[in-house]
């Protein structure tokens, strides 16, 4: 029933929004958006190229120079704050169409909503308070340096929780004063489109914020070589990114780069068993396993990895994979049926590799049409075999027993990601020890992943460049320009 009422919500065609409004529908070519529970086609999606990403560049070019730039920031957080309430007001229409598009459960993609609207009212807030420094240099001079927005944002963005990551980006690239081209990803558009709509209920100027949709080899890399593009911030997989800045280099571009992971999680003897169990499980299972932060690989201390791993076995076994609009779902459908063959081809590794599938591993036996897979526990996984080391981004766990605190930092540290870590233990001094020492961007102790909004997000290694989050989303949007005043 739910389903069918989300599905009055999608338009037959999802148009790119360029200088203020939506192209006419049926123009140009399009490609198909599916619905990942039975992989019929849910709409039919503009497919831009080189000519709409420079329109739409155009548009943001003329937008930024006469809106947006001369723009009081305490006017740009105005706007943006309306915007939010927009997204508020739209709550439960963005997660209907957000679960349709993406098979991600009904409640989890309210909650990305909520999200989507804190990140707007975050940098509209932070657009108020942004601030420069002074550098007296008596008697001779007086220096100081002012943030200076930079331009036209080239924002690339990934499936997974694809408006909360869009709103991530877009919210402080606009209040730090630069105009928007996003290009959303191909197999999720339509929060993209429902964002441009609520970006006109809030009033913002025509041509601050565009979408072109599109294919990343043809929308995406035409907005990575556009000459007026300073900058992209791109959500991705590792070997896109490493592709986007190949192709931007020859313009010097300035990246953010928030890429792929293989997050440990490392549960020692001494921890809170039923806390690190359900963290286990969120920090997995949840978003159909599509994080990018997701604890993929348990590492256990091997004296409780009996228990530990009996306990999982029966939780992940009692996972409910379903409709994502039931609400009894835990686990949706995965995003598109080449990611299903992406994520199954690990699995059939197991004759080869040598680990067991201790629970799932296949389609659950009810749902014979779309792109379910069970919750999936693999064990006798060695920190060699590629299950252990690749980024699977489906509900796929592995478990691996450590002998004591240095081979568990070890096994953390064997992977080339180096995005989030979590650490379960009593012992505080361990913690430490071991948050100082795994190769991540961010550690999480005793928790699941909890977000501030004011911290540095981002991996290390090949988990990407750079940090966005409070004044480091500034840092990357921003210019900083030192003027010296002789006196
Ligand atoms: P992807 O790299 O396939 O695609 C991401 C975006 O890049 C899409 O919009 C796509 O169209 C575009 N793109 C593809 N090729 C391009 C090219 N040559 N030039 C320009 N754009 C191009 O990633 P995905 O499969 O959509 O998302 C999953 C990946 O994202 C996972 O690896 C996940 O870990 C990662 N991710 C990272 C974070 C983070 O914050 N570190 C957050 C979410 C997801």
């Amino acid at each position: 029933m739910r389903r069918q009422e989300a599905k009055h919500l999608v338009p037959q065609w999802v148009p790119h929004y360029i200088g203020g409004t939506f192209d006419p529908a049926g123009e140009g070519t399009s490609f198909a958006d599916l619905d990942p529970h039975d992989n019929q086609p849910l709409a039919r999606v503009a497919r831009g190229g080189p000519s709409e990403i420079d329109r739409a560049v155009n548009q943001a070019v003329e937008a930024y120079h006469r809106h947006w730039r001369p723009l009081p920031p305490r006017e740009r957080a105005r706007l943006l704050q309306r915007w939010a309430e927009e997204v508020v007001r739209h709550k439960q229409e963005l997660a209907q169409l957000e679960t349709l598009d993406t098979g991600i459960p009904l409640r989890q993609t309210l909650s990305q909503v909520d999200r989507a609207a804190d990140n707007f009212r975050f940098f509209a807030e932070m657009a108020t308070r942004m601030t420069g420094e002074t550098y007296p240099n008596p008697p001779h001079f007086f220096n100081y340096a002012i943030r200076q927005p930079i331009g036209v944002a080239g924002l690339i963005t990934p499936w997974n929780t694809p408006l909360m990551l869009e709103t991530w980006k877009i919210a402080p690239a606009l209040a730090a004063g630069n105009t928007v081209v996003l290009k959303p990803a191909e197999w999720a558009p339509l929060t993209a489109w429902k964002l441009a709509e609520l970006s006109q209920e809030a009033d913002l100027p025509p041509g601050v914020f565009n979408v072109v949709h599109g294919l990343g080899e043809e929308a995406g890399a035409a907005l990575v070589s556009h000459p007026q593009v300073p900058l992209i911030s791109f959500t991705g997989e590792t070997l896109t990114g490493q592709e986007i800045m190949r192709n931007g280099s020859q313009q010097l571009k300035r990246f953010s780069m928030e890429l792929g992971g293989k997050s440990p999680v490392m549960v020692f003897s001494d921890a809170d068993m039923e806390r690190a169990l359900n963290a286990v499980m969120f920090g997995m299972f949840t978003l159909n396993g599509e994080r990018c932060t997701a604890g993929s690989r348990v590492l256990v201390d091997q004296v409780i990895a009996a228990e530990f791993t009996g306990a999982l076995t029966r939780r992940v076994s009692a996972v409910a994979v379903g409709d994502p609009f039931d609400t009894a779902t835990e686990l949706g459908p995965l995003i598109h049926p080449d990611h299903w063959n992406r994520v199954q081809s690990y699995l059939d590794l197991a004759p080869k590799e040598g680990f067991a599938v201790e629970v799932g591993g296949a389609r659950p036996g009810h749902l014979d049409a779309g792109n379910y897979l069970q919750a999936t526990l693999l064990t006798q996984v060695t920190a060699d075999m590629r299950v252990a080391r690749e980024e699977i981004f489906g509900p796929v766990l592995v478990v691996i027993p450590f002998r004591d605190e240095q081979e568990a930092i070890a096994i953390a540290n064997q992977v080339r990601y180096g995005l989030a870590a979590y650490v379960w233990t009593r012992d505080q001094a361990r913690a430490t020890r071991v948050a100082e020492q795994v190769e991540s961007g961010m550690v999480w102790i005793n928790s699941q992943n909890v977000r501030d909004l004011r911290t540095p997000f981002g991996g290390s290694k090949w988990s990407g460049i750079g940090r966005e989050g409070g004044h480091f989303s500034f840092d990357f949007y921003t210019e900083w320009k030192t003027v010296h005043v002789a006196q």
